[in-house]
């Protein structure tokens, strides 16, 4: 059945609430609605933009899409205050439809809207990470507009711990700040000890390729695989990151009979094992380049890490040349 089209709200002409002549300072919102029935979208809308929300110093431009591949096109291509998703969708149905929007936009708040009978499916959007959940026909004005707003501050605030924590959330190695201040801390405990210090930067191999073509959580599969690979490889005393998307860092201290390449053999040992334990159709392979911490010749953590990261870069070129 051909649905009436609903120009005014169409992510093509995208409708903005008009301007508060009562409130000239109010803060404006952008919601990207994704939502297929056109009576919902256009109720929805209306609640967003009636009297009454405007009377709470907050106007809404709403832009409906009515797929979900519509939706990741749009947060690709330009940023939202919080996203309303209809779980329901022509082209993808219940959790699906979150994860996937998710995936790509974790740096916007969702919040998901379901059937009468489908509390336990919003719930469980809930608990992967959406900001809260409505029951079509049991919303008001003010309950959206209240939720919508708690929505984007509680993301906010969640933003900025995550900003202020040392941990990766993924793995539960460091994170790139975590790294940074512990391994600064080491190396200058290093120069006054006289300890031998190495540098290791380590990037897996062919990761966008794994994205493309098994999906973006076979991806966060072979990152937390190989945090795991690095935990087996090192010593717990030392310290080991995720600097960031494929990229790790560990700065280790080594004994007099540690020797880098040792441990190089053994980072490759414990990748072959991983591989041949889980079997997957892809195989994690993961480059790595390594620096030696001279307190005469290396003055910061920062000069120790571009170092090593000539050392990767000079591998991966090697196995590029070899391919
Ligand atoms: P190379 O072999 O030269 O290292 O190339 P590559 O394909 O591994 O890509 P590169 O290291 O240049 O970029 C890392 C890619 O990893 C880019 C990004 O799409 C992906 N990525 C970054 N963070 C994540 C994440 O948290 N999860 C998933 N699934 N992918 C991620
Ligand atoms: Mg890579």
């Amino acid at each position: 059945m051909n649905k009436p089209a609903l120009n005014n709200l169409d992510a093509s002409s995208h409708s903005t609430a008009p301007a508060s002549l009562d409130n000239p300072v109010a803060l404006r919102r952008t919601v990207l609605l994704v939502e297929d029935n056109p009576l919902d979208a256009r109720l929805l809308h209306e609640l967003l933009t009636d009297a009454a929300s405007r009377a709470t110093s907050e106007l809404y431009e709403v832009v409906n899409v009515r797929r979900l591949q519509e939706a990741l096109d749009m947060v690709r291509e330009r940023s939202f205050d919080v996203i309303l998703l209809d779980l329901s969708l022509p082209d993808s149905q219940g959790l699906e439809s979150f994860e996937r929007l998710f995936a790509i936009a974790s740096d916007t708040p969702i919040a998901v809207m379901t059937g009468l009978n489908d509390d336990a499916l919003a719930l469980l959007a809930v608990q992967k990470g959406a900001q809260d959940y409505f029951v079509k026909g049991q919303v008001s004005t003010p309950l959206l507009v209240r939720s919508l707003r708690y929505a984007i501050e509680r993301h906010r605030m969640q933003s900025q711990l995550r900003k202020l924590s040392l941990v990766d959330e993924m793995t539960g190695l460091y994170n790139r700040r975590g790294f940074l201040t512990l391994a600064d801390q080491q190396l200058k405990t290093s120069q006054r000890s006289g300890g031998k210090v190495w540098m290791f930067f380590a990037d897996l191999d062919g990761m966008k390729l794994i994205n493309d073509n098994f999906g973006h959580s076979e991806g966060d599969w072979a990152i937390i695989k190989t945090a795991e690979i690095l935990r087996g490889t090192f010593r717990e005393s030392d310290i080991i990151a995720r600097f960031g998307g494929d990229e790790f860092t560990v700065l280790a201290t080594l004994n007099d009979n540690d020797a880098d390449d040792k441990i190089l053999e053994r980072l490759q040992n414990n990748t072959r094992a991983l591989n041949e334990k889980y079997r997957r159709p892809f195989s994690l392979r993961i480059s790595v380049g390594s620096a030696h911490f001279n307190p005469k010749t290396i003055r910061s953590i920062e000069h120790l890490m571009s170092e090593a990261d000539k050392a990767l870069y000079e591998q991966k070129r090697h196995k590029r040349h070899d391919v």
